[in-house]
């Protein structure tokens, strides 16, 4: 859920007393009691402290001493709901200039620099009515870092010059949305609101509004954007948190003395409490919309009592977890019975704030749902009736609560600079004693009135409607302006209307009910004497290994099961990958209403198809994790196709195949990139053309072929003993064997290769971008590095270090390529690779190709003449992001899976290549630079895709280059070598 979405409470810090005036050489600030602030079971260690300073800004510390990674964030209260009229988007534009550079740090992008150099990450969002800024860093450098960050709220430099170049980057970041329905729908929404409201505005701001009609208008938008500054970025308008492992008295010195010299205006934060819709103009409403993608989707919308003002009664989410259920009795449940959708969800809608919350209703249609329209309205108002008839119920509120307080008791540790971000808004919506809960959305109070408030919002006099699907084209005729998208707004038929206010309950529509998997049992297993530190084979045979290992690092009443079924008939051909692509499909959506109680008491589980067979993953607490999977392996074996669902499913993964070709050019790129390395991957076009002729016998005959013969790669961690878990393997085992599923042959094992590129040789691959009116194409400019190799991985990983900031500045701060300008290490089956992925509107791929080429060579000279100093720098900091410990048994699974998956078996990856690490010199960076990067090095091998829009004109000149153009793939992979599977014995 999004946590904006909840709407403000007004922060404050109701009931807590000031106990400490402390004072430095030139800043005071009063330290606020956090007494009773609730805090999670399971943490011991962690201190709290809130204080504020003198200019009124508010900050949470948080002194974590188990915590390697530190961070930060300020939240200040101001949004794009603030923009002046004439200036649409100025609050993002705002938000961008902060970054580049301070007065007591000028050089341009000297911040991200820094930061990414530094094993850490930043980046900032505009929201209605909030710009948080937030980061986190390699603890030895948090210091360093903070004071860098605190320039942005203390002195930034907002340079004419600088402003005239970002403009670009965010219209280019406007531009990456203009083809994506959910921002236009969002933006559909604000437009159907009365036009003097600031809930109309248009956040994000491109070329037209922050540059050529200001400029037409006589209006400077950096004169403006200095105003809009100094106007709203007041000390006590911000809230800021601080998560690290330094102790509460080093970080409250670091925050009073780097933010006491904030400025404050004392202002209050804006307030927009009008009503945003005209009843008689917005409401009862249903806007007919033409989507970007080929779905069908109806969605309801009504205004509600401000959610932020009541957290602790959490109504919304009481609504959301009924309306949005999928078991026996929900509206899913029924919908999905008809045919007539495959999915809904509800909840707080996005365009939320803290006047006012919006709940919503999103239901997708299947193709005959679309032409039901009124009868699945009717079924969702029906729902709503039941809800009033039935009255609010204290048990469902009870339940809810106790799943809340479980996961908040024993919450996993987060990422610091997402934690922080959300600590730092959240402090203007929820008092400090109750601002851990309510960032949990932990309900707290039962209040019967304030959810039946919600309810009684929801009626269809007040519902504003939308109706997505292509068959609207050409029968609407309005145009939003932003996004150009089509619609037309009308109101509810009086027939329609009638027939929802009178149309009572339905017999298929109860409450859900009372949830079997909540867990009861939080004990902690024994702990054995001889516990390995990674994964240990502890048992083995013909059909499986299981890998093991109970949980040595949280101390959590919880398990993670990975189980990889591998079957050589599942993706031998494209007819067998969408037919086992569709058993997953069907599987969940037929063990649905049983699996969905599992996922809101915290049992989750994916199914997935594989390019060797089927993985399955569950993850939860311990308590009822094998009882879950048990069961669903047997649904597995068990399960019979029915028809009409394979119809529905059909149906809705031929429209995820085609709308594929909506996604980013960017995406495209990786994906042309993939069909191209990997020896041997299907394409969607495949797929598209299987399923045109694909019959439910030929399913049904596929089907009998999966299991019958089959490898079972099992992997468990956490709170689960040995014994439980070769029981549970063996029962597996059991239930295949009286299914008459044998073992699969050592001949029989699917292989997983990439194809290697000629040395010395460019390769270069175009094609036109999918959607026919995106105006951004892409690049990815793929440098093969080679097998997984201690050493080399570590110089790949420090040479990307270097270069992702240094092509950041040079490619999108001063060249203003485009948005996204990213580069990294890609790993396709153990064989490392750097990939470079930009996307523009106004550069052409070839163009751009040409930039990153000119990149290379000037990086050459920036690693050449690095000083020592540095070097060692950077390897440390690489060093310490390499050790970073693990925060949850979840990240502490993916990464053992990873090479159990792979066949790696390098548990112990992480120290083997630090060891590495330390020993490299400056002169095998340069050298490693010169090998695989440098024109003419017989070990360069470069592959450039290429998605060109089809709105760019092609390139002047005659855009020469020796680079190898690839016609034909499959020619082109039959024509190369592949490289060898790296063995388990290489590393183990
Ligand atoms: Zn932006």
């Amino acid at each position: 859920m999004p946590p904006n979405a909840a709407g403000g409470a007004g922060g404050g810090e109701e009931g807590e007393v000031s106990v400490r005036e402390g004072c430095y050489d030139d800043a005071t600030f009063e330290e606020i009691s956090l007494e009773a602030m609730a805090r999670p079971r399971n943490e011991k260690s962690v201190e709290y402290r809130h204080i504020r300073l003198k200019n009124g800004l508010r900050a949470m510390l948080i002194s974590d001493p188990e915590t390697d990674k530190s961070a930060a964030a300020v939240d200040v209260r101001v949004g794009f709901l603030s923009d002046p009229a004439d200036l649409p988007g100025l609050a993002h534009f705002t938000e961008h200039m902060l970054f580049y550079s301070s007065e007591k740090y000028p050089e341009e992008d000297e911040y991200s620099k820094f930061i990414s150099e530094h094993g850490g990450f930043c980046n900032a969002f505009t929201s209605t009515e909030d710009t948080n800024y937030h980061f986190d860093v390699n603890s030895g450098d948090f210091e360093a870092a903070l004071d860098r960050f605190a320039q942005f709220f203390v002195a930034p430099l907002i340079s004419k010059d600088g402003v005239g170049r970002e403009i670009k980057a965010v219209n280019s970041e406007n531009s990456k949305n203009l083809n994506n329905d959910v921002w236009r729908n969002m933006q559909l929404w604000r437009h159907l609101a009365k036009k003097d409201h600031p809930f109309h505005k248009f956040g994000t701001g491109n070329l037209e509004t922050l540059k050529s009609d200001p400029e037409a208008k006589g209006i400077d938008t950096h004169e403006e954007m200095l105003k809009f500054y100094s106007a709203n970025y007041s000390a006590n308008l911000m809230t800021l948190a601080v998560y690290s492992k330094f102790p509460m008295d080093d970080l409250e010195r670091m925050v009073v003395t780097k933010f006491n010299k904030v400025k404050t205006l004392g202002k209050e934060a804006n307030v927009f409490d009008d009503t945003p819709f005209d009843p008689r103009e917005h409401q009862c409403k249903l806007a007919k919309v033409v989507p970007i993608r080929n779905v069908h989707a109806l969605d309801f919308q009504w205004l509600t009592p401000p959610d932020g003002k009541v957290y602790r009664h959490m109504p919304m989410d009481y609504m959301s977890h009924l309306i949005g259920h999928e078991g026996d009795g929900s509206i899913l449940k029924r919908l999905k019975d008809l045919k007539w959708a495959t999915s809904l969800s509800a909840g707080p809608s996005p365009e939320s704030y803290s006047s006012h919350s919006l709940f919503l209703i999103s239901i997708e249609l299947t193709d005959e749902g679309n032409s039901h329209v009124p009868e699945v309205s009717k079924i969702v108002f029906q729902y709503l009736n039941m809800l009033r008839d039935e009255g609010i119920q204290p048990w469902i509120f009870e339940e809810l609560k106790s799943i809340g307080e479980t996961k908040f008791n024993f919450r996993d540790k987060q990422n610091a600079g997402y934690y922080t971000r959300e600590l730092a808004s959240g402090m203007h919506l929820y008092p400090c004693k109750d601002l851990l809960l309510g960032l949990h959305h932990v309900p707290q109070e039962y209040n019967e009135d304030t959810i039946q408030a919600v309810l009684d919002c929801m009626t269809v006099d007040k519902v504003r409607m939308m109706w997505l699907s292509k068959t609207h084209k050409g029968k609407v005729t309005d145009v939003e302006p932003w996004y150009g998208t089509e619609f037309g707004m009308d109101s509810l038929e009086e027939s329609l209307v009638e027939d929802l206010r009178t149309c009572g309950r339905s017999e298929h529509l109860r409450l859900p009910y009372q949830n079997q998997f909540i867990p009861t049992n939080f004990d902690l297993i024994e702990k054995e004497d001889s516990v390995k530190e990674v994964p240990e084979m502890i048992y083995e045979s013909e059909m499986s290994e299981l890998w093991y290992k109970p949980d040595t690092l949280f101390g959590t009443p919880k398990g993670q099961v990975y189980l990889s079924v591998i079957s050589p008939e599942c993706y031998c051909s494209p007819e067998a990958a969408v037919c086992t692509n569709l058993y997953t499909k069907m599987l969940v959506d037929s063990m649905n209403e049983v699996t969905y109680y599992a996922e809101v008491a915290g049992l989750g589980y994916s199914i997935q198809s594989t390019t060797v067979g089927i993985q399955l993953v569950f993850a939860g607490y311990s308590h009822k994790l094998l009882d879950l999977v048990e069961e669903v392996i047997k649904r597995l074996l068990a399960f019979k196709p029915k028809l009409e669902r394979y119809e529905v499913l059909k149906e809705l993964m031929q429209k995820d195949f085609e709308n594929t070709r909506f996604d980013q050019p960017y995406q495209q790129a990786i994906y042309a990139t993939s069909i191209l390395c990997l020896q041997k991957k299907w394409h969607i076009k495949e797929y598209l053309e299987v399923l045109k002729h694909l019959t439910f016998q030929d399913f049904e005959v596929f089907l009998g072929r999966i299991m019958q013969r089959v490898s079972n790669q099992v992997m468990i961690l956490g709170n689960l003993t040995k014994t439980q878990c070769v029981g549970f393997v063996k029962t597996m085992e059991g239930i295949l064997g009286s299914n008459g599923t044998r073992a699969i042959f050592g001949s029989q094992f699917p292989e997983k290769r990439v194809v290697q590129l000629e040395g010395g040789r460019d390769y270069v691959y175009s094609q036109p971008v999918g959607n026919e009116e995106e105006e951004n194409g892409a690049v990815n400019i793929m440098f093969q590095i080679g097998r997984d190799s201690f050493k080399r991985n570590t110089l790949m990983q420090l040479w990307v270090q270097i270069a992702e900031r240094a092509a950041f500045h040079t490619l999108r701060s001063v060249e203003q390529i485009g948005y996204i300008v990213c580069v990294m290490g890609w790993d396709s089956h153990q064989v490392k690779n750097v990939y470079f992925i930009l996307q523009s509107s106004s550069h052409h791929p070839s163009s751009i190709d040409a930039s990153v080429e000119k990149f290379l060579v000037s990086f050459k000279t920036r690693l050449a003449e690095m000083e020592e100093k540095e070097f060692e720098d950077q390897k440390s900091s690489l060093e310490q992001v390499k050790l970073e410990k693990l925060k949850s048994l979840g990240q502490e699974s993916k990464r053992y899976w990873k090479e159990i998956d792979e066949s790696a078996f390098s548990f112990k990856r992480q120290e083997l290549e630090v060891e590495e690490l330390k020993k490299l010199t400056r002169e095998e960076l340069l050298e490693f630079h010169q090998t695989y990067f440098e024109v003419g090095s017989a070990n360069r091998r470069k592959l450039s895709i290429h998605m060109v829009s089809h709105k760019m004109p092609n390139p002047e000149g005659d855009g020469k280059s020796d680079a190898a153009v690839i016609e034909d793939v499959h020619k082109f992979k039959r024509t190369m070598h592949v490289i060898p599977c790296a063995f388990a014995a290489d590393n183990r």
